[in-house]
């Protein structure tokens, strides 16, 4: 049994990538970066007004200032301010040479000819100059950023209408177990519905990547061998679910070297998910995930993910957050790390959510988390602070 950060390691001395592509940016969230994106002109590109006013020399305030023109956003001024001399302007609008200031409109009287006067004591700048948020050439997302809706944005005010991403890897998804059928069918006696591959499905999309469902296989050696090594023809990673223990009937690891795999590890110190197991052969990589369904869950959330993320070379995202908890917790056996399903109380402290242990797929669907107890750690004290992987 190894450690949950070693068995990442490990795993990660097999990486799999398909490459990478230029896709247009509406296609692009979601996608991890292959290239830096780069700031192509200064922000602002000129300086601009902040406020719907006058722009003017603060050293002619109080005016009374002649207004020579009114500077609509989008319309170059055409003259430049001299002594006693203001131009009318709008929020966004290029800002004439000369002035130093945008007297707001409220703080202003007209004197019918022509001129104005400002009427308050003192006022704030209110224009953005040239170059504030940004200077062109620096460098703004870097390779590995996951693009989001608070990127595209950003991108698209350089001007790229298309990005070089990684390529979304093929993951196929394959469920063991003699005792499933799909879930369109009504489990007969003690048959149960293939929850799995979907879940796993929608944590692969959710991860950036195609979900290939390959179905079921029985608890049966040549059935298992011949499914697995056609699958591997199909796709850039193999995930199984279910056999991955040391029952009679967990015949996953088994028959990975039988088909000629190395495994890397097939145990890992976390609970729920200790059976699980690594697998690589001539770069060919599979992840046989347990068959309880939490486990499988948080098997993907804390093994294959980092894991994924790490073959796209994407910057690290910190999912954990530090938090109190609700009560008063112990846990009798300690020999793993463990990661208990919690959900935010009114407090805006965290609590564990009902929780019957790995096969209690119905837990999860209020828990926002896990919280991480280590290896070691008997008892959590009321009120103090957890560290909880976000999902
Ligand atoms: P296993 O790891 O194969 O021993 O399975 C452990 C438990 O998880 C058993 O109760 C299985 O019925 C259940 N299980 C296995 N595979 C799936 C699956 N694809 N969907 C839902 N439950 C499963
Ligand atoms: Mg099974």
């Amino acid at each position: 049994m190894i450690e949950l950060e070693k068995a990442i390691r490990l795993a990660l001395n097999h990486p799999v990538s398909s490459g990478t592509e230029t896709i247009p940016l509406e296609q692009a969230t979601g996608r991890v970066l292959a290239e830096e994106i780069i700031a192509d002109h200064d922000v602002p590109a000129f300086s601009r007004a902040t406020m719907d006013g006058y722009a003017c020399r603060r050293e002619d305030l109080p005016g009374p200032l002649l207004v020579l023109e009114t500077v609509e956003a989008g319309k170059v001024p055409e003259n430049r301010l001299l002594r006693n001399q203001c131009c009318k302007i709008m929020t966004g609008a290029m800002v004439p040479e000369g002035a130093d200031c945008v007297i707001m409109k409220e703080y202003v009287e007209t004197d019918g000819d022509g001129r104005i006067r400002f009427t308050a004591d003192k006022t704030e700048d209110y224009i953005d100059p040239r170059g504030q948020h940004l200077k062109k050439g620096e460098l703004l997302l870097s390779k590995g950023t996951r693009i989001t809706p608070r990127h595209t944005g950003i991108i698209a005010s350089t001007g790229k209408m298309a990005v070089n991403v990684h390529r979304m890897l093929k993951i196929g998804i394959l469920s063991t177990g003699s005792e499933l059928v799909e879930p369109h069918l009504e489990p007969l006696g003690a048959q149960i519905r293939n929850s799995n591959s979907h879940q796993l499905a929608a944590q692969t999309e959710n991860a950036g990547h195609h979900p290939i469902l390959l179905g079921i296989v029985k608890d049966q050696r040549d059935a298992l061998m011949e499914k697995i090594e056609e699958a591997l023809g199909r796709v850039d990673l193999l995930m199984t679910t279910g056999g991955a223990s040391v029952g009679e009937l967990d015949l996953v690891p088994g028959v990975f070297k039988e088909l000629g795999f190395m495994l890397a590890f097939d145990r890992v110190a976390m609970q729920p998910g200790k059976p699980v197991c690594f697998a690589h052969r001539n770069g060919r990589v599979c992840f046989g995930l347990s068959g309880n369904p939490v486990s499988s869950f948080v098997q993907f959330e804390m093994l294959v993910r980092p894991y994924l993320e790490a073959c796209m070379e994407e910057h690290p995202v910190n999912r954990r957050i530090q938090i109190r908890f609700e009560m008063e917790y112990r846990r009798k056996r300690t020999d793993r790390q463990f990661f208990l399903p919690v959900f935010i109380t009114e407090n805006g402290s965290c609590a564990p959510v009902e929780y019957h242990g790995s096969g209690h797929l119905h837990a999860l669907h209020q828990a926002i988390g896990f919280a991480e107890i280590p290896a070691g750690q008997t008892e959590i004290k009321k009120g103090e602070f957890v560290h909880v992987r976000l999902i």
